[in-house]
């Protein structure tokens, strides 16, 4: 491993676009205009929604607005675990009871399968290989930590779900120190820009209006407000996710938390075969500062973890680029995974913004009584739960319209949840900086005392979330 990190590309949105190539843009919205649906937000949500309400009704016309290009935030981003978590599902199941958790929980499971299909039929190529999720425990408190959660996540429903021990981990993946593991098969690995470009041409092959270069300043009842003109709809509907807080009065409703990735340059043979990593699955650990990986198509490791969580402000990133500091400890974590390969250079870097609601739990809502609506608040795992969202939105405007009953998408736990604010500045750097610091900690103290349970700091931590 090259022990600099100046010749890395550090960056230029992400790798994915270095890989696949940054779009052509979209024009601009030209003058005030009109539609039945505007879709704020061209990432995964808003196509998404796009896609699955233009499909139900053809007749409606429907315009996304974008302020950079489809796919610039998150999901041209992302590390590519489409998987089946959601954030919020065990609160959900505290508000809503256990048989409602569960019932999202399926509506998960089902949506991974859906992202896959959907990307068949239309014709997507984005390097998908369904190999499940496997994430793993290096320490005594991880593995306590691993075991709690893989039975909770049995109570949730997942019966198909393995616990390995140290040998059958190491059979599958080579990981340094690695004690146990468990892996669902409710899991792909996708290549996040190669989906979004697609999604956007199916959408616009579709018959959907689709502006780019288009901020949109402010959001009201049956108005999306953009600096050369306005979109009147019944409809308003706000995928914003990350960059929520620049609108207009949502300044503290969801946090832009960081998160950020490198990729090695491709390796050997040999070096996968010292590896393992056959089965592709998508890697993440049990780490309270967690990490997640992917074997990329093109045979590299892709990694992530939190760099320098929240910005002051609930300011947003420069196109990516990275603080050395975050790809040297993204590298240091690379390195304590995969010793073997000491030798590998990290090729580039790069960030992206995540929404956290107050409480940590995603939602889809639409008020009736507005006609605005909004999904996102994902946390850090919006892949797949952006596809829930948007068949959830279809069916809300559905109802609303008239065109349409209630389904069993409308009927899940985290639709029309409302969650308060979050404090304002400087509240909010000083509680999440330190979070974030009081994580660290904890996963340091629980490597070198090799205790078997939490460390104290981590429960500390958890509070001061609000999780
Ligand atoms: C580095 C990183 C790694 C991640 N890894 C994973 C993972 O492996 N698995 C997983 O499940 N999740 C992961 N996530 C989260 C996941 O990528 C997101 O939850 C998901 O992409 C959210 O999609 P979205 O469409 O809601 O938001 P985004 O993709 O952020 O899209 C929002 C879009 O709205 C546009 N926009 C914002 N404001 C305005 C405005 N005012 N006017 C017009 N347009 C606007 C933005 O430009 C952007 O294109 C990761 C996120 C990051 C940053």
């Amino acid at each position: 491993m090259s022990s600099s990190v100046s010749d890395v590309v550090n960056g230029g949105i992400s790798y994915w676009y270095a890989d696949d190539g940054l779009p052509a843009v979209r024009e601009p919205l030209p003058g005030d205009a009109s539609a039945d649906v505007v879709i704020v937000g061209g990432g995964y949500t808003g196509l998404w929604t796009a896609y699955y309400l233009k499909k139900a009704a053809p007749f409606l016309r429907i315009t996304v607005l974008e302020q950079k290009f489809c796919g610039y935030g998150a999901s041209g981003r992302n590390g590519g675990w489409l998987y089946n978590g959601i954030a919020g599902r065990d609160r959900y199941a505290k508000l809503h009871g256990q048989e409602a958790a569960v019932r999202l929980q399926r509506a998960m499971n089902d949506t991974v399968d859906e992202v896959v299909a959907v990307a068949a039929a239309e014709g997507i190529e984005a390097d998908v290989h369904k190999g499940g999720v496997l994430e793993v425990a290096r320490t005594p408190a991880q593995l306590a930590r691993l075991k709690a959660f893989h039975e909770a996540e049995a109570a949730f429903g997942e019966k198909d779900r393995e616990l390995y021990g140290a040998r059958e981990t190491a059979e599958r993946i080579r990981i340094a120190d690695a004690v146990g593991a468990s892996w669902t098969p409710h899991g792909a690995r996708v290549h996040p820009v190669k989906l979004v470009k697609g999604l956007a041409a199916a959408v616009e092959a579709l018959g959907v209006v689709i502006h780019e270069q288009t901020p949109v300043t402010e959001i009201r009842p049956k108005h999306a407000v953009a600096p050369y003109g306005t979109v009147r709809a019944p409809y308003v509907l706000r995928c914003t996710e990350g960059f929520t807080a620049a609108l207009k009065g949502e300044r503290r409703t969801w946090l832009p938390m960081n998160s950020s990735m490198i990729v090695t340059e491709p390796l050997s043979d040999e070096q996968w075969e010292s590896v393992g990593w056959d089965g592709r699955e998508t890697l993440g650990d049990m780490a309270h500062a967690y990490m997640y990986a992917q074997r990329t198509a093109d045979g590299r490791i892709a990694l992530g973890g939190r760099g320098v969580p929240y910005r002051f402000g609930s300011a947003t990133d420069n196109d990516g680029r990275t603080q050395e500091a975050t790809v040297a400890a993204l590298r240091e974590i690379l390195l304590a995974f995969f010793p073997q390969l000491a030798g590998v250079r990290v090729a580039h870097a790069w960030s992206g913004v995540l929404g956290v609601p107050r409480d940590w739990c995603a939602t889809v809502t639409l008020d009736r009584s507005t006609g605005l609506g909004w999904a996102g608040g994902y946390v850090g795992s919006g892949v797949a739960t952006a596809n829930l969202a948007a068949r959830t939105l279809r069916d809300l405007v559905q109802v609303d319209s008239g065109q349409g009953g209630r389904t069993e998408l409308t009927e899940l736990p985290w639709v029309g949840h409302e969650v308060r604010k979050w404090e304002p500045e400087p509240l909010r750097w000083i509680g999440v900086r330190g979070m974030y610091a009081v994580y660290r900690a904890a996963d340091r103290r629980e490597a070198v005392t090799g205790a078997a349970v939490s460390s104290r700091l981590a429960r500390v931590a958890d509070w001061v979330a609000g999780r």
